[in-house]
């Protein structure tokens, strides 16, 4: 019997999801709200509030044991703050003290998205026996997290593993963050669909001018579509190695909506993988898609409550 129970909280720009969570992970109650990205502080946090008011409303909350909150970052786990992006009206938000006023008793755990999906890759997903793994998120932003030595780490503030703002081009393009050439630059969606739009690709009568539409054209064989996921293959390729190179990781899972251009991205990646991965402990790393579908943000962020307070895992028991 799985008898561990928490709540989890995923918090990102388009909607706030909550879940109460077993410990098998099983989600077992949920709620959803829109994100109001664009209103006030608090107008965001009255939106928190009624998803753990629907969570607590539940008979199964007398026994949830903690919450864990991945949200869009930066987050700082040390002081229990966010500052996500997109969500203008949060910047050093005490979401954590926040949660607390409403959940009472419990442990709140705090980490990024992407170290909540890194979380749930290694709990169900394609990280699954790995004790050093590296997850990325690949969509509208680049993003990740890291497994070592068998632990999730998050890092002092829980953005370790943010691989996206790590520079792979010295003289590259300016990113929004102050640094240049960074991956997200590179291979995020809207750069992949950016880069294959200067180079002279069309779209097709549908004007869809997203990363999905340039997979397509580039899966029909468009040269210019090709070369701009093999810029993003690239990138990535060279953060990948990066990583391996210091840390010494098996296996790096990409998931996100540019993952889904399947063999696209994947094919150019394992062959720019060799290229840069040249050092004998890092030539047998494996790179593969994620696993875990649209609720990997909240069983990663359960994951996080379990290991806070619970326990995570198929032999756990109370
Ligand atoms: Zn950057």
């Amino acid at each position: 019997m799985q008898n561990h129970l928490v709540a989890a909280l995923d918090i990102g720009g388009t909607k706030i999801a909550g879940a109460l969570v077993d410990g098998a992970g099983r989600i077992l109650v949920r709620a959803q709200r829109p994100t109001p990205a664009q209103e006030d502080g608090d107008t965001v946090m009255r939106a928190v509030g009624q998803v753990l008011g629907e969570l607590t409303a539940s008979p199964l909350w007398a026994r949830a044991e903690a919450v864990g909150i991945g949200s869009a970052g930066p987050v700082d786990a040390s002081l229990g703050t966010v500052s996500p992006v997109n969500i203008p009206g949060w910047r050093g938000y005490p979401l954590v003290e926040r949660v607390r006023q409403l959940t009472g008793r419990l442990p709140v755990e705090l980490i990024g998205d992407g170290v909540a999906i890194t979380a749930a890759e290694h709990w169900q997903g394609a990280a699954q026996g790995y004790d050093n793994a590296l997850c990325m998120v690949v969509s509208t932003g680049v993003g990740g997290g890291l497994v070592l030595g068998g632990k999730l780490h998050p890092g002092p503030t829980g953005n370790a593993g943010h691989i996206g703002h790590i520079s792979v081009d010295l003289d590259g393009d300016p990113c929004p963050c102050g640094a240049r050439g960074c991956v997200e630059r590179i291979a995020s969606g809207p750069n992949i669909a950016r880069r294959a739009l200067d180079g002279g690709w069309q779209p097709g009568a549908d004007r869809d001018t997203s990363a999905a539409a340039v997979a397509a054209a580039a899966r029909a064989g468009h040269p210019v579509a090709l070369a701009s996921f093999e810029r993003a293959a690239q990138a990535l390729a060279a953060s990948i190695a990066a990583t391996a190179t210091l840390v010494e990781i098996e296996i790096a899972v990409i998931g996100g909506g540019v993952a889904k251009a399947g063999d696209v991205l994947f094919t150019p990646l394992r062959r720019a993988l060799r290229d840069y991965a040249t050092l004998s402990f890092v030539q047998n790393l494996t790179v593969t898609p994620a696993m875990t579908g649209t609720d990997a943000g909240l069983v990663g962020a359960a994951a996080a409550a379990l290991g806070s307070g619970a326990r995570v895992g198929a032999g756990a028991s109370a």
